[in-house]
């Protein structure tokens, strides 16, 4: 179904604090695109951290304003609001830094001028989604920040865009960092299960439509492409077809996972429990979105094209490439940032 039209286009003053960060990068750089005035809060310190001096300089240069604080320091984030008349706050700290935005919250609420708060939830819908310990800690934190949002009357959206387009590894929480498989696919129980997949770039482009649009005013914005809707098996044959040749399967179970998750080590464990949540139980598609709490992308913004998982997996084949081309100038093999530390059942 075809919601209706959005409002006329209106270029609010953004404000968005972790946008060094993984995901938060994705969504300064579409809010730049936009040609939003965007304002960029970054930790004190950070300017001179070698890991973010390039993601910052990058954002300058496309015209992001950077200011320092940290959300969690209520009077600066107050101070910050008012000073640059922000329009609209999203929030992209890291699962580690959900109750942090407490503060920020109160600001937005002493402030009383936010036309649109999106606090850092980018994964799954947290008040549907059940998954074990640790992972349902996080959830906890971030239903938390829903429902003093909702209690203040802060107007919202909130971003369930479910899995970065990747090989999802059970222990990577930045798996779009790192190639798919070279020597063996892990593939949860049967492999079967299906989840959604979103290119980073989609995340950033959705998220930025979302921030003016009437239509999603304390809705939770569900994304759920269609075409990017695949399983384990079939992620795997995908990236087969890209590399040329087949890799042998081994079985991660259920128990394995709940073993892993169990461990308690952060954030790998974190990660094992959302990966039982997907793989396993099937949270991405298990509910219907048909309430009125609840709006699907594609439905709102019919003609915007998603990128297909095809074209994403397309990019870690020419980065595969480029590695090789590496390998054979330096004589060194670039290593795939994955931890192929668990090795479980014997391959199938
Ligand atoms: P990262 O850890 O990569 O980045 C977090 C950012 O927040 C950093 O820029 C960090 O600053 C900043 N930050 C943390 N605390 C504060 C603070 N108190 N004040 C100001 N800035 C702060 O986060 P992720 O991108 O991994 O996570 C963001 C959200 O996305 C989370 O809700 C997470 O659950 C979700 N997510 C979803 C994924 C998916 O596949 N759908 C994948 C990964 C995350 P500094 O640079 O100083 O550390």
């Amino acid at each position: 179904m075809t919601v209706s039209a959005a409002s006329p286009t209106i270029k609010s003053r953004v404000l968005i604090a972790g946008a060094t960060g993984f995901i938060g990068q994705f969504v300064a750089e579409a809010s730049l695109d936009s040609d939003r005035p965007t304002y960029v809060l970054v930790r004190p310190g950070v300017a001179t951290c070698p890991s973010k001096t390039g993601v910052l300089k990058s954002l300058r240069d496309k015209g992001a304003i950077v200011l320092q604080g940290l959300i969690s320091d209520r009077k600066n984030m107050e101070k910050i609001l008012k000073v640059h008349q922000i329009d609209v706050v999203i929030s992209a700290v890291g699962g580690g830094n959900v109750l942090d935005q407490l503060a920020l919250v109160e600001a937005i609420k002493a402030v009383g001028t936010i036309k649109r708060f999106l606090p850092s939830e980018f994964g799954h819908d947290v008040v549907r989604a059940d998954p074990v310990e640790p992972g349902l800690q996080m959830y906890r934190e971030k239903r938390e920040i829903r429902r003093l949002v909702e209690e203040y009357g802060i107007p919202y959206t909130y971003i369930c865009c479910n899995s970065i387009a990747s090989w999802p590894y059970y222990d990577n929480k930045h798996p779009a960092h790192a190639l798919p498989p070279l020597e063996h696919f892990k593939i949860y129980g049967d492999g079967t299960v299906k989840a959604y997949f979103v290119a980073g770039s989609d995340i950033g482009k959705f998220t930025m439509k979302t921030v003016d649009d009437v239509r999603t005013i304390n809705k939770s914005v569900h994304f759920r492409p269609s075409n990017n809707f695949y399983n384990m098996n079939e992620l795997a044959s995908l990236w087969e077809k890209k590399i040329g040749r087949t890799l042998p399967r081994v079985t991660v179970t259920e128990h394995d996972l709940l073993a892993i998750a169990a461990e308690n080590m952060i954030p790998e464990s974190v990660v094992a429990s959302f990966t039982h949540d997907i793989f396993i139980k099937g949270c991405q598609f298990n509910f219907s979105i048909n309430g009125l709490d609840d709006v699907e992308v594609g439905a709102l913004y019919p003609d915007e094209p998603f990128r297909t998982l095809d074209e994403c997996f397309d990019d870690f084949a020419l980065k595969l490439k480029d590695s090789k081309k590496d390998a054979g100038s330096n004589g060194n093999a670039t290593p795939n940032h994955v931890i192929e530390s668990l090795a479980i059942s014997e391959p199938r």
